[in-house]
């Protein structure tokens, strides 16, 4: 195929990666605001345009006709670690594309979540391809450095990631999609979803019948302690989300974790054995080697990762215990306000974090693309009756690695890899 581009000044650039030397965060921090410029003079650039052809800057009302369209091979949604490592793999096969992230910071994403949070994955498992994270090996980054890190990526490999662009709806019309942002479409034979498994919070149906004084977070408008009333909190899910949380508030406040204990890691997470041994047989050999839907065993776990999700990676029951974080059993309902537990107690609590998970929130793809639960039917990020349409980052998409760092780049790839055929395939 042969794209036109109507893009005057904001056309993409040449897009193969680089191989320049690596970025420390430092340098990121002193660059970034040239990519934040990228997309603020993206905006500009769009508005000028509209308002030179009569029209108006972008907005949401979709009842005026696109002004504005755009055709590209490849349109690329969410610039997280799955859109930059889908972009690399595209640049490197020389494709064309375009990566929208609505944020205004490429990891706006991770600097939004509270503010004690460092990640699990210590830094040897939280390099994208083509890059290793910056940081000595066995430590574990902050969710700012992480950030930092995924801007510098950006820059590092020139992706042409446009911030400050929200998709409102993917559609199609013959075979191309249609990506449409305010008055701008994109025209794309493939499209890539790579927005994240973690968009929608899921909050069981009965939190609106709880008492109107009790505040109600869900965790990823968590931050910290200062944010919640004074007395008690229960934490509603007791995975790797309620756990850490839990013990970022325990010592400001009473603390319940309800839920089923998810499992965990069996041993000390930051020691010397587990750093060298155990975390690189859990996170490459088990996560992202034997638990695919191409193995009997992944077959078997992914349902129950599905719907209780990983073990606790960091935090040990003892940890809990000692902290004095009371774990209690599921919550089942609201009684006179208060939440109940399914052995009937009543807690008297002033705040509530739901950690119940989250949902892919992909409803914008306008297309038959769901089962009956919600899910994207799809093999390993192709989706099934829709050629050209791919997703990167769902729970469990290829494996339990697929919606962690470590495991983006072999997902990114397989899909890069299925573009490329399609193309090279339409081209002959
Ligand atoms: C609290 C927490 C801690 C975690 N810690 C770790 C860890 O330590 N190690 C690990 O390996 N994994 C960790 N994970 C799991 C996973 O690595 C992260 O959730 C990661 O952010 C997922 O990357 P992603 O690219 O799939 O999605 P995201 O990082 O969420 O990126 C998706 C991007 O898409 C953009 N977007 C969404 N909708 C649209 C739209 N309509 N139009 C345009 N752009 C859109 C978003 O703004 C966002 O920037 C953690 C997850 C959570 C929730």
């Amino acid at each position: 195929m042969n794209p036109t581009s109507t893009l005057g000044p904001t056309s993409m650039r040449a897009m193969k990666p680089r191989g320049s030397r690596n970025i420390g965060i430092a340098e990121t921090k002193a660059r970034a605001g040239s990519l934040l410029e990228q997309g603020a003079a993206f905006t500009r650039l769009e508005a000028d345009a509209l308002q030179a052809a009569g029209g108006q800057a972008p907005s949401d009302d979709k009842t005026r006709p696109a002004l504005r369209e755009e055709h590209v091979d490849v349109v690329v949604i969410g610039a997280g670690q799955n859109g930059l490592s889908v972009g690399y793999h595209l640049a490197r096969r020389g494709l064309k594309f375009v990566i929208l992230e609505a944020r205004e910071r490429v990891g706006d994403i991770w600097r939004s979540r509270w503010d004690s949070l460092r990640l699990f994955t210590p830094a040897r498992f939280d390099g994208l391809i083509g890059m290793p994270f910056p940081s000595d090996r066995y430590s574990f980054p902050s969710k700012d450095d992480m950030a930092d890190y995924l801007e510098a990526y950006a820059i590092k490999f020139s992706l042409p990631v446009r911030t400050g662009v929200k998709v409102d709806e993917v559609t199609r019309s013959g075979d191309r999609y249609i990506v449409t942002s305010g008055r701008t479409r994109y025209v794309a034979s493939h499209v890539v979803a790579a927005a994240s498994s973690y968009q929608k919070p899921k909050i069981p149906d009965f939190a609106a019948l709880l008492d109107p004084s009790i505040r109600q977070l869900p965790s990823s408008a968590y931050r910290n302690p200062s944010q919640l009333n004074p007395g008690g909190v229960l934490l509603v899910g007791a995975g790797n989300s309620g756990a850490e949380i839990a013990m970022d508030l325990a010592p400001t406040h009473q603390v319940w974790l309800a839920g089923r204990h998810p499992g965990n890691i069996p041993v000390a997470y930051n020691g010397y054995f587990a750093m060298r041994l155990v975390l690189p047989v859990v996170f490459r050999l088990v996560f992202h080697r034997l638990l695919t839907v191409d193995t009997p065993m992944g077959r078997k776990a992914k349902p129950e990762q599905l719907s209780h999700g990983l073990p606790l990676i960091r935090v040990k029951p003892r940890d809990l215990d000692a902290a004095g974080v009371r774990r209690v059993s599921r919550v089942a309902g609201v009684q006179d306000g208060k939440p109940m537990l399914d052995d009937s107690q009543v807690l008297d609590v002033a705040n509530i974090i739901w950690c119940t998970g989250f949902r892919a929130g992909l409803d914008w793809i306008r297309l038959p693309i769901f089962d009956e639960t919600g899910r994207v039917k799809q093999y390993r990020g192709a989706v099934d009756g829709e050629p050209g349409l791919y997703v990167c980052g769902l729970h469990f998409q290829h494996s339990t690695s697929s919606t962690m760092i470590h495991g983006a780049a072999r997902d990114a790839g397989y899909v890069a890899d299925r573009i490329g055929e399609r193309l090279r395939a339409a081209a002959r």
